[in-house]
């Protein structure tokens, strides 16, 4: 592929003129090689280009006149199409768009990296492991979710976890952080310990692990959503354990980071709790950059896999939002529910909860919702929100619009510009290292 061929020789260019002297001035780290020795894929799951701009006015300092940048500004290299095979038409669900990541092929909503005719497809993963680079993946869904599982293994439906869950024995993948204790039963356990996999459950227990193999499972299924574990991090402390078990690996390594709960918070059509998840993916490209900074031989390589719940900013001929309601909000609106469930004092609860006192209006509402159960009422509480912020959702499915692709270390200039998904994949595929010839 004639894409990969002019950014090395203009690197090599550059090598070449770089003299000793220039070395022995140069006081930061070596210089990046054009190739990258580790490679680190992150997936924002339904973060669509309204999710990064949402998050740039939640975050930003209403004191100062400009509004700052995020990560995701100062990332941004170009945009990718998401469309799945032709047979599940244009909009994607995250098993095809996974795969289409993992392998470069696209194929029907569900599959987990098999083709239309549901043959396996190899993966960065296994392709990676195949050539001596460590592997991991760490993420805030069941580590058997559909993204992280068209990464690990093969299957033709993303719903058959159990069948996930035991054909990721066979990757031999180093690192594994995430939720998903359901999923492994006492006897795949000892499957997996038999293969020299560390097991643990207790976030604390992350500190304890100093080396590869680590299988580490720290929720029944997803973690908890990242607002009401406010300065919990969790994300970014996986994504650093990992980095820093992955890296003992002299060959290098790929790892997959996903910040997987953007997407069910956007399914639920949940904007307080989508800007808590994309805090979260924000923290931890943070922690992935900083290791590329230190890291040259270090690529990253950021996108989403599709767009969630068509999030518009601004509703109803209105020109304006209010994210400072966003930034008061102390807890999920699930949480937020289940409090004005069961309590006595739901209402100053709630307001508290909201960080802003409710009116009548809103109260009459919620009365209604919470006499029919808890769904009802975080419904309620979500459409209080939206209403005070002037946040407008179309669906509480996927939407075919295109998404971003951030990137930074060597050869990141390869995804400037507009690509496919599975280009993002391709992309990728040729960094990897060219098998060793054996020696004649
Ligand atoms: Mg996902
Ligand atoms: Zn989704």
């Amino acid at each position: 592929m004639s894409f990969t061929k002019a950014p090395f020789l203009l690197l090599g260019i550059g090598l070449l003129l770089s003299t000793p002297t220039w070395a022995n001035i140069e006081t930061g780290p070596t210089k990046a090689p054009s190739r990258p020795k580790n490679i680190v894929i992150m997936i924002g799951d339904g973060m669509g280009p309204s999710y990064t701009s949402a998050y740039r006015y939640y975050k930003d300092n209403p004191d100062t006149e400009e509004v700052e940048q995020t990560v995701f500004d100062r990332l941004l290299v170009g945009m990718a199409s998401t469309y799945p095979a032709s047979v599940s038409g244009y909009v994607t669900d995250s098993a095809a768009a996974a795969t289409a990541l993992a392998t470069g092929v696209k194929s029907y909503n569900g599959a987990i990296s098999v083709d239309t005719q549901k043959q396996p497809l190899p993966t960065i993963l296994e392709k990676a492991k195949s050539l001596g680079l460590s592997t991991g993946v760490a993420v805030t869904s069941q580590i058997n979710h559909a993204t992280p599982a068209a990464f690990l293994a093969h299957n033709e439906s993303r719903k058959n976890y159990d069948a996930l869950a035991l054909s990721y024995l066979e990757t031999n993948a180093d690192v594994f952080l995430g939720g998903g204790q359901k999923y492994f039963t006492p006897e795949l356990l000892a499957q997996f310990k038999a293969k020299g996999y560390q097991h643990i459950t207790r976030f604390e227990d992350l500190a304890s692990i100093t080396q590869p193999k680590v299988l580490g499972l720290f929720a029944e299924v997803q973690l908890p959503w990242a607002i009401d574990e406010k300065d919990a991090k969790k994300l970014s402390t996986l994504t650093q354990k990992a980095l820093s078990l992955l890296s003992q690996n002299d060959q290098g390594f790929v790892l997959l980071v996903e910040g997987s709960l953007i997407d069910w918070a956007g399914h639920n059509n949940d904007i307080a709790t989508a800007m808590g998840e994309m805090d979260e993916f924000s923290n931890a490209i943070e922690v992935v950059e900083q290791f590329v900074r230190e890291h040259p031989d270090t690529l990253m390589v950021i996108t989403a896999d599709h767009n969630t719940g068509g999030l518009s900013i601004g509703v109803d001929g209105k020109y304006n939002w209010n994210p400072e309601i966003l930034r008061n909000v102390s807890a999920s609106t699930d949480t937020l529910a289940l409090a004005a469930i069961s309590g006595e004092q739901w209402q100053a609860d709630l307001a508290r909860g909201l960080g802003f006192e409710l009116n009548e209006e809103e109260i009459a509402k919620l009365t209604v919702a919470r006499m029919q159960g808890l769904e009802t009422i975080a419904v309620a509480i979500r459409h209080v929100i939206d209403k005070r912020t002037d946040t407008g959702w179309t669906t509480d499915g996927h939407t075919g619009t295109d998404v971003q692709v951030f990137a930074a270390g060597p050869a990141s200039e390869l995804f400037n510009g507009h690509q496919d998904n599975t280009d993002i994949a391709n992309k990728i595929f040729s960094l990897l290292p060219k098998p060793k010839k054996p020696k004649s």
